[in-house]
């Protein structure tokens, strides 16, 4: 059954967009992260959410490993600098995974995503758009990790802003046209 990538929920068959989000519905069925259950928005081998590698969608060739200790598996990446680390690495709270600089839970929680993209170059076009509004910004990049071989395209590249100044960036963006109409779909 199609379902929304966005909120989980299922449709029948022949509906496309899910009404609630505006989303384009995906094929087959909604996975969970094994680990803190909420949805992946895509089979990414690492959750958006806790940071857990997902060695389900991991193909039997390929693995994770620690950005200090090259010889030792990742149980995941930094959900802020999406560095990977090990068990010795990795800093848990509230089952969420960083890496052992603690300036990145302090990130987590004063700072939030403003835009996600597949490119460095876009993320840093809009990096320096909001700078120049004055919304201070920062610039978290999936592809400048070794394990970018594996995930190539699924990279994600996060810009992120402080959390009280979140509303602002967002409607910047949205004057910038960067989230395009949210009512019509890009062309077939
Ligand atoms: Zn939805
Ligand atoms: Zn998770
Ligand atoms: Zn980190
Ligand atoms: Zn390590």
């Amino acid at each position: 059954m199609p379902y929304c990538p966005n909120c989980g929920y299922e449709y029948v068959k022949g509906i496309t967009i899910c009404p609630d989000c505006n989303f384009e519905l995906a094929e087959g069925e909604p996975v969970y992260c094994f680990n803190c259950e909420e949805l992946m928005v895509e089979k990414n081998i690492f959750c958006s959410h806790c940071g857990y590698v997902q060695s389900d969608f991991l193909k039997d060739d390929q693995d994770v490993m620690c950005e200090v200790h090259p010889k030792v598996e990742a149980m995941g990446i930094c959900v802020i600098c999406k560095k990977a680390v090990c068990s010795d690495c990795a800093v848990e709270k509230n089952s969420v995974l960083f890496c052992n600089d603690d300036s990145h839970i302090k990130v987590a929680q004063d700072w939030a995503v403003a835009f996600t993209t597949n490119t460095d170059y876009e993320a840093e076009m809009i990096k320096a758009n909001l700078q120049g509004a004055g919304i201070p910004t920062m610039v978290f990049s999936q592809r400048d990790h070794a394990y970018f071989m594996i995930i190539g395209d699924m990279a994600v590249v996060n810009v992120m802003v402080p959390r009280d100044r979140l509303a602002d960036a967002e409607e910047y963006l949205k004057k910038m046209d960067f989230f395009g109409d949210e009512a019509d779909e890009d062309s077939e």
